[in-house]
């Protein structure tokens, strides 16, 4: 399986990026784009999304939860819940 890395966010600083999109399940529908709430996302030039904007995320699943390929996971907020059942 491929991994698509969404290398604005590595680019811009040096955190870990919340997201990934598995592009080999993407079929580039632009569900993702549309309806993030802080345009983090946007459809690039292979017409795949990536995450333009990283810093503005709010991890709020929206992206996830209305992909209808099941192609994005928010990686940022799996290890906080996971983080949180540690403590
Ligand atoms: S909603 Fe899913 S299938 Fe559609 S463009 Fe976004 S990642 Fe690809
Ligand atoms: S988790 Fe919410 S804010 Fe972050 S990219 Fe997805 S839809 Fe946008």
């Amino acid at each position: 399986m491929i991994i698509r890395s969404t290398g604005a966010f590595k680019m811009n600083n040096d955190k870990e990026e919340p997201i990934h999109i598995f592009s080999s399940w993407c079929k580039q529908c632009g569900i993702c784009t549309a309806i993030c709430p802080k345009k983090v996302l946007e459809k690039g030039p292979d017409g795949y999304p990536y995450a333009a904007r990283p810093d503005d995320c709010i991890l709020c699943g929206m992206c996830e939860a209305h992909c209808p390929d099941y192609a994005i996971t928010l990686k940022a907020k799996r290890e906080v819940k996971e983080e949180e059942e540690h403590e």
